[in-house]
């Protein structure tokens, strides 16, 4: 496996892999880890809220 979080895959995502975090709500930051949103969906987010679920 290549590293999916490094490098030119990020460029090839759509934004860059780059957003605002729907959980702590950076901005421009590199959202490639799985949270989830207040109803359980799944959210991309950033790291620091890798795995972590959105306040309802
Ligand atoms: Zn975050």
């Amino acid at each position: 496996m290549s590293k999916n979080k490094r490098g030119k895959a990020l460029w090839r995502m759509p934004s860059r892999a780059r957003g605002t975090c729907p959980i702590c709500g950076s901005t421009r930051i590199k959202l490639l880890y799985l949270g989830k949103d207040a109803a359980g969906e799944k959210l991309n987010v950033c790291k620091k809220c890798d795995g972590k679920q959105a306040a309802v």
